[in-house]
């Protein structure tokens, strides 16, 4: 297999993009562990190779932050026979 990886920016026409990852960070304000499951809160049309912040919000002192993500694709080919 021949893996093929894109490098420039293009856009993902799809509404609702699921991924089964959920990423965990500390709250700056408290230290409560807050959560962005990305399997329930999809990325919306997101364009791949660019920034594309993550919204947490903490329950226990009503916290906003945002962190920053990439999502990058790569193609596996066969090779040629
Ligand atoms: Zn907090």
């Amino acid at each position: 297999m021949k893996k093929i990886e894109i490098n420039e920016e293009f856009d993902i026409e799809m509404k609702r993009f699921y991924l089964p990852i959920s990423i965990k960070r500390e709250c700056s304000k408290c230290g409560n562990i807050c959560e962005h499951d990305l399997s329930i809160n999809y990325l919306s049309y997101p364009t791949i190779n660019k920034n594309n912040e993550l919204y947490f919000y903490c329950d226990n002192c009503d916290n906003e932050f945002t962190i920053n993500s990439v999502l990058r694709i790569s193609l596996d080919v066969e090779d040629e026979k």
